[in-house]
């Protein structure tokens, strides 16, 4: 039996003994029927089923745009586009995993493997190479990404993609945009500095700052706060890594929704690699997160 077909028939008993009622209504509670799924799959279902998904993204994207039109009207024009100080053509900044691309479909495959077989971790980046440079045709759009980019660019503005895709990796990641509709055009050339992608590093501070040598940006969209300008601080603990992320996102209160917009991922990103590994540990973190002395460490 496919893996696929695996995960689907212990989602489908996990559906069914939410409801025991509808299959006997005698039958006793059985421990496992209450089982939570694991924590990765749970979130993806949110993401891959749930209509608050669908609505948050839409929210973020028709703010986004409202406010893009709102600096538009600020704008000066130049050959038709629109510029800011500087002279610098008008630009959103958007990163693109599961910001603009929807990778709903490897997510799938991940839980399935760990499904599977319960030793398997699910996420490697040999497993996230693949996808990037075979599967550009299964990739999708997050809901309202379309249309929004679309009114960018009929606007006049640059739509600047910066992602921690790789470089060497290129042409999968423009194959994947082109598949979904997405305009293409100049992509490829690094000189037009519309597509800044990964040599490997993780950090897209050195990226951020050279689209704002070359633009005047307007908008930054991201799922990870590592999207948007400003590195967070450095910290050895998680209690500490989390008030500091914590300290970078407060300190941008007047951004968000007015120049920076979030989309929501609960599946993977840095909040999730910030966290203690155990369980165990984590329970611990969930004890402290409201007491007095994690929320002075903020
Ligand atoms: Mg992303």
């Amino acid at each position: 039996m496919n893996t696929f077909l695996k995960a689907g028939l212990w989602f489908l008993t996990i559906t069914l003994s939410s409801f025991p009622c509808a299959v006997s209504a005698q039958a006793p509670a059985q421990v496992e029927e209450y089982q939570s799924p694991p924590p990765h799959l749970h979130a993806n279902l949110w993401m891959q089923t749930s209509a608050e998904y669908q609505a948050l993204c839409r929210q973020t994207f028709n703010t986004a745009i409202r406010e893009i039109k709102q600096r538009m009207k600020a704008a000066k024009r130049r050959q038709g586009r629109p510029i800011g100080p500087g002279k610098k053509p008008l630009a959103v900044v958007a990163d693109l995993d599961e910001t603009i691309l929807d990778n709903a479909r490897f997510q799938s495959e991940m839980d399935a493997v760990v499904w599977a077989d319960r030793m398997d971790i699910g996420y490697s980046r040999g497993r996230w190479e693949q996808w990037e440079r075979a599967n550009a045709e299964e990739v999708g759009l997050l809901p309202g990404a379309g249309p929004f980019v679309a009114e960018v660019e009929s606007l006049k503005v640059a739509m600047v993609y910066i992602s921690n895709r790789l470089e060497s990796l290129k042409d999968g990641t423009i194959r994947a945009l082109a598949h979904n509709g997405i305009n293409t055009q100049g992509l490829q050339d690094i000189t037009q500095g519309r597509l800044l992608l990964s040599d490997g590093a993780s950090s897209k501070q050195a990226r951020i700052k050279q689209a704002e040598e070359n633009f005047h940006v307007v908008a930054f969209l991201g799922d990870n706060l590592n999207d948007f300008p400003g590195e967070t601080e450095q910290a050895t603990n998680p209690a500490e890594r989390i008030a500091a992320s914590r300290k970078k996102a407060e300190s941008a209160s007047d951004l968000w929704g007015t120049r920076w917009f979030m989309l929501p991922n609960p599946v993977y990103g840095n909040w999730d690699q910030i966290l203690p590994k155990t369980v165990k540990e984590r329970m611990d973190l969930l004890k402290r997160a409201n007491n007095a002395e994690f929320v002075k460490a903020k």
